[in-house]
């Protein structure tokens, strides 16, 4: 058994129509999905979400943007798989994303950059706590 990560297909990459490409990237990057879901934040929920970023100048803009459209949202299961998924995903603002990275193919912009991952396992325990009950993280393999 691995470590545990929140994923988060966000709303610009599920309007863009790459939530199937994503989920196919996960997969086959070995990620274990112990459970998946589409959903729409609130703004309270997103804003909640992100409180550790509240005193940040794009807060506001941040939770506007995440709140505005269905996501998915993904608790992952890996070695290392907090850092693993971070690798997958790439640096936050696309334009310093690598080549072949889930950013770098996907996003937007530096706002809009089709994926979230958790920072820390603690973080991980609780973004994935934020959004799955213990019941629903059963996996499929
Ligand atoms: P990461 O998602 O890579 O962990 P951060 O935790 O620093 O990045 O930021 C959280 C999210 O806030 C980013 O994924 C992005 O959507 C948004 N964001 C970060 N920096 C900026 C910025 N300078 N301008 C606008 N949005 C930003
Ligand atoms: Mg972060």
């Amino acid at each position: 058994m691995g470590n545990k990560t929140l994923a988060i297909i966000k709303p610009d990459a599920v309007k863009n129509g790459y939530t199937g490409k994503i989920y196919h990237r996960i997969i086959q990057s070995d990620y274990k999905i112990l459970s998946a879901k589409l959903l729409k934040m609130t703004k309270a929920q997103a804003e909640g979400f992100y409180s550790v970023h509240q005193k940040r100048p794009f807060y506001n803009e941040l939770t506007v943007f995440m709140s505005s459209g269905p996501c998915m949202v993904l608790a992952l299961e890996k070695e290392n798989a907090v850092n693993s998924w971070r690798e997958t995903i790439g640096a936050t603002n696309p334009a310093e994303a690598a080549d072949g990275t889930i950013r770098n193919d996907f996003a937007t912009n530096i706002q809009e950059n089709a994926v979230h991952g958790s920072d820390s396992d603690e973080n991980a325990q609780k973004e994935i706590a934020f959004f799955f009950s213990e019941s629903e993280l059963i996996s499929t393999q």
